[in-house]
């Protein structure tokens, strides 16, 4: 026997468990773990002790304090360390019979490419960012390797097996995208703590502390969008006060520090109101804002506004725990979180959870105003931005924010929640990772098995009466622009090989097995670019490096007929022994061969009239060239032949398409920008 002394001992348990096909499997099983960070830890350590042999660990991070607390590989003499490299020598040490290969790296990058996936037998994901995990999906699919998505917060978590055309991809379920707020909301008509929050974070912490840009940008944009000409006027001129605010506290300076912070209270919480008050027609519908007093504050003689919402603050005038006013610019910070001076209870008096009082949120400003303008004159930082675990930033924008609630009467927030709400934080629960890790290796069992029938979507949910729910997966999304396409990898020079070869190769001649589906008219793109289509050849003489096409990128080739499956070709480099004599690129065999795809409702519809004047045209309207105008008798509609992938792509573009007048179209059809 070749087991080593010790092995069998070791992994009886997995065996008897697992059965002896899998378990004999495991250590030959080449396995992608890409995170290691809450549920990586958990996870590497779970699938080291079920005898996975060989284990590649991808994380870009490194180590950080705040991970100790759940991330079990790491110690404190570990911070700042790679977490790929740290975790996978802690974890070794658990199974001597394992071999972990970490990567300190972005999934992202162009080494990683579709070959590369290929080597291993499951991926699985420990990703906390949208983007990255949809990334890994889409290598996945194109790979053809099974994948076991994953996720967690707070209480709740999910695990998701993936395997293309039995189960639905991670983009079969469009994903909500994190909150946004219009420009107005936040700049002039908040009327929510996160409103006000956003603005000190994201507006008035950069203004006065970030790097010199120009923020005209932002409201160019919010008119384009249709803000309201009259407030985005204003907002301008007050982009052009801060500037003396930003000289003010750069001075190196006989002012006094306590004057720069009163010059920048006294812009953005009196004038910059009071501007806003001027204009009489915002305030018809809503409540207007009160400027704010520094002296009236101080002194204690200020009264605040009522705040519109329950269990406000507003009404205090010395805050509400009746604490005095403090000295002018004396009060050390630590003791104002600390509550020293008001009679609290215990648990109130936890520095981070105390009600601030208006004026010690005007100290707070003060203080930690000062200190992030001391940090930029010492020299040693040239702007500073947002970190929630920078305290000077955290106080900065507490305070700023819960000035700015009391102006606007909405209630103000305690620094731990502001820490909360800026930090987009949904407490990380280490037994919630736990839970998900084991699940995961679970579904990865039956993936490795290919026991398709026993996949589950498992979700940890906050019901007591059912806290796992493990249900059936679900069939790919017919209109999924993800995994219906048909994927391929091409490899090539991309310096050498022109856009035209490559898709003539690939489309091939269409004649006897293995021989791709012949010429046909087709667009193709490289993420949202088009860079050819039936009637616009400009770029097939040009090499892919030239058009920025190059290894981990892909070419979606979609039929413009509509009728066959989008290939997504994607680009891997040649093998070292690839001669120069031969042509600069290896097509895969055989070559794609798209499906037929199931016709949406969208396109049975029969010959339409032309377009009304109300309805919006075809996105490429200007430019249809003439071929395809007398396709359609010279009339301009909607080309029925977007498939969903070329659909997605030009309403991603922010393009909408609207079919012609007799269509009836669901609303779900419709993306309506106004
Ligand atoms: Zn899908």
């Amino acid at each position: 026997m070749t087991t080593p002394p010790g092995s069998s001992r070791r992994s009886s348990h997995a065996e008897a468990i697992l059965g002896p096909e899998l378990s004999a499997r495991l250590p030959q099983t080449k396995v992608l773990l890409v995170g290691a960070g809450g549920i990586g830890c958990e996870l590497l350590k779970n699938i080291v002790l079920a005898g996975f042999g060989h284990i590649t660990l991808l994380d870009l991070d490194t180590i950080d304090l705040s991970n100790l607390n759940r991330q079990f590989l790491f110690r404190k003499k570990d911070v700042k360390q790679s977490k790929a490299l740290v975790a996978a020598k802690t974890a070794s040490a658990f199974n001597p019979n394992v071999r972990i290969t970490p990567i300190h790296g972005n999934i992202k990058e162009p080494q990683f490419d579709i070959s590369w996936f290929k080597q291993y037998d499951i991926v699985l994901n420990a990703l906390d960012n949208l983007e990255a995990r949809r990334h890994v999906n889409k290598m996945c699919l194109a790979a053809g390797v099974p994948l076991v998505e994953s996720g967690t917060a707070g209480y709740l978590g999910q695990v998701q097996p993936i395997v293309k055309d039995r189960a639905e991809c991670f983009d079969c379920v469009p994903k909500s995208t994190p909150k946004t707020f219009p420009v107005c909301t936040i700049r002039s008509t908040p009327s929510q703590p996160i409103h006000c929050i956003v603005w000190a974070k994201s507006y008035l912490l950069p203004q006065l502390f970030g790097e010199d840009e120009d923020a005209g940008g932002e409201l160019d944009e919010a008119e384009k969008q249709g803000e309201n000409a009259q407030e985005i006027a204003t907002l301008r001129k007050e982009a052009v006060a801060f500037k003396a605010v930003r000289a003010a506290l750069r001075a190196p300076a006989e002012m006094t520090s306590s004057d720069a912070a009163k010059i920048v209270f006294a812009k953005v919480f009196r004038s910059d109101i009071e501007n806003l008050l001027s204009m009489a027609d915002m305030w018809r519908s809503r409540e207007p804002p009160t400027p704010l007093d520094f002296d009236a504050i101080r002194n204690g003689t200020f009264v605040a506004k009522k705040s519109h919402q329950p269990n406000g603050n507003g009404t205090a005038v010395n805050g509400a725990n009746g604490a005095a006013p403090k000295a002018p610019g004396s009060a050390a910070t630590e003791q104002l979180l600390n509550g020293a001076s008001s009679r609290t209870t215990s648990a109130a008096s936890l520095k981070d959870q105390r009600t601030l009082s208006l004026v010690d949120n005007l100290e707070l400003f003060v203080a930690s105003v000062n200190r992030l303008a001391a940090r930029i004159r010492s020299g040693k930082e040239e702007a500073i931005s947002f970190d929630k675990d920078d305290d000077d930033t955290l106080d900065f924008v507490t305070a700023s924010a819960n000035l700015r609630s009391t102006a606007y009467g909405i209630i103000t927030k305690s620094r731990w929640e502001v820490k909360e709400m800026a930090g987009n934080i949904i407490p990380a629960i280490a037994t919630t990772n736990a839970i998900i890790s084991g699940l995961i290796v679970l579904q990865a069992f039956h993936l490795l098995r290919k026991s398709y029938n026993s996949l589950r979507n498992v979700h940890v949910q906050f019901r007591p009466s059912m806290p796992l729910s493990a249900i059936k997966i679900s069939l790919p999304n017919d209109s999924c622009g993800v995994c219906r396409d048909n994927f391929a990898e091409i490899l090539c020079d991309p310096a050498r090989v022109t856009l035209g070869e490559v898709i003539d190769g690939i489309l091939g001649d269409g004649e006897g097995e293995g021989a791709g589906t012949g010429k046909r008219d087709v667009s193709v793109y490289e993420d949202k670019r088009v860079l050819s289509d039936p009637d616009w050849d400009d770029n097939l003489d040009r090499t892919l490096e030239s058009l920025n096409v190059t290894r981990g990128k892909f070419l979606s080739i979609v039929d413009d007929d509509g009728e066959l499956e989008t290939i997504q070709l994607g680009i891997g480099i040649l093998p070292p022994n690839h001669s120069v004599d031969e042509p600069p690129y290896i097509l895969p065999t055989p070559l794609p061969q798209p499906k037929r795809k199931v016709k949406p409702r969208l396109l049975e519809k029969t010959p339409p009239p032309p377009p009304t004047g109300t309805k919006r045209s075809a996105p490429d309207d200007d430019d249809v060239p003439s071929a395809k105008r007398s396709k359609n008798n010279g009339v301009l509609q909607v080309d029925k032949s977007f498939s969903p992938s070329k659909r997605r792509k030009l309403e991603e573009d922010g393009l909408i398409m609207i079919d012609l007048a007799d269509s009836n179209l669901d609303d779900a059809d419709i993306i309506v920008i106004d």
